[in-house]
């Protein structure tokens, strides 16, 4: 157990952020939290420390202090090459134990998402999950952390006095990354996996990449997105051609998923992805707030629906009024083929 009482939340300092390193690759969104958990530890006048884990990845670690960390906790080990959260959460619930940062934020990504739960329950502290906006509450070092709450229908912002450290994972894409300064200096602190924190409840016999389904949605600059208007995986089909034609990705809506015509990694939204791109093109998606949330940041927003009431023809800035089994057709003979 680590801290219950408000008491006990004296000795607990810094802001921690865990980055995401995947095939040795510090994933973007570890720039992002950076960026922010930067604003919370100079508002609350603490440090920015910044866990990577990993095989190889000392070189990354000095990077993350040209992105904002003042320290950065180094456990490079062999064991750690590939994601198996029972082992990370155990390296990390142990350096939780040493250090006691005050707060540790990591991303609602996939990894984020299963690692991040084991390690509240093993350090008995609370989690908020999926969180779109932090600030701390300067007198008592309360991480103030905003998430969509009651099916996505209001904004809440929870706080967790009484335990520490505090927990939340953050959606990427809704925070911003610094600029990185190469001559920021920092320090590296080399931790030791220890030999109990691999589980070896889980090993790792092959990795093989599935290019059917490898989309990068949070990256792409342009996606084209479908609903249940689609009426089933042939519509999707269509939407892939018109993506291909202008190098973006296919996004959907719960709808379309939940109904098996376009896998879960397509899907934007709540309880999908959080996306940024220059030009979204809504398909035959009526916008209920829950989809609205992952995409109402995209640059410049393209409707088409038969209904020119929706939520989603209101947000957009050019609302189509049609059908799209004629529209999309028409878009597809007059786009030149590449
Ligand atoms: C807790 C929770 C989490 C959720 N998370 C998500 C999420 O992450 N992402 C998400 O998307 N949803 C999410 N939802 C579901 C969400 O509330 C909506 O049900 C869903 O987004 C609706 O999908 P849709 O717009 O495709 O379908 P609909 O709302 O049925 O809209 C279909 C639209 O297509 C139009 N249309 C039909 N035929 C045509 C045609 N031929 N040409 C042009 N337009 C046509 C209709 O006029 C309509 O506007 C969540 C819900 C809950 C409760």
């Amino acid at each position: 157990m680590i801290a219950q009482t408000v008491e006990a939340r004296q000795g607990y300092k810094n802001i921690w952020v865990v980055a995401e390193v995947l095939e040795g690759q510090v994933q973007k969104v570890s720039y992002e939290l950076l960026g922010a958990a930067r604003t919370l530890a100079d508002a609350r006048k603490s440090e920015l420390w910044c866990v990577v884990l990993g095989d190889g990845i000392s070189k990354a670690a000095v990077e993350m202090i040209s992105y904002g960390a003042d320290t950065v906790l180094v456990v490079d080990d062999p064991r750690l090459a590939y994601f198996i959260d029972e082992d990370q959460a155990s390296v990390l619930v142990h350096l939780l134990r040493k250090h006691k940062p005050e707060v540790m934020i990591c991303g609602a990504t996939t990894r984020g998402r299963a690692l991040i739960p084991r390690v509240a329950v093993l350090a008995s502290c609370g989690l908020t999950a999926d969180c779109t906006g932090l600030s701390i509450d300067l007198d008592n070092g309360d991480l103030l952390q905003t998430r969509p709450a009651f099916g996505g229908n209001i904004m809440a912002t929870i706080r967790c006095s009484n335990h520490r450290p505090q927990l939340a994972t953050v959606r990427p894409r809704v925070m911003n990354a610094l600029e990185p300064d190469p001559s920021r200096i920092g320090r590296v602190i080399i931790e030791t996996m220890l030999e109990g924190e691999a589980t070896k409840l889980k090993k790792v016999i092959e990795i093989f990449h599935d290019p059917e389904n490898a989309i990068n949605l949070a990256d792409a600059r342009f996606i084209i997105a479908g609903g249940r208007s689609m009426k089933g995986a042939e519509g999707f089909k269509m939407l892939k051609r018109l993506a291909d034609r202008v190098g973006g990705a296919v996004g959907a809506s719960r709808a379309a998923v939940d109904s098996g015509w376009v896998p879960y990694s397509h899907q934007v939204g709540q309880t999908g992805q959080t996306v940024q791109a220059s030009v979204y093109v809504a398909c035959g998606i009526s916008g209920q707030i829950q989809h609205l949330v992952g995409m109402q940041s995209c640059d410049y927003i393209i409707a088409i629906d038969k209904n020119p009431d929706t939520p989603m023809m209101q947000l957009a800035d050019v609302a189509i009024v049609g059908d799209l089994f004629e529209i999309v057709p028409r878009l597809l003979e007059e786009l030149p083929k590449t």
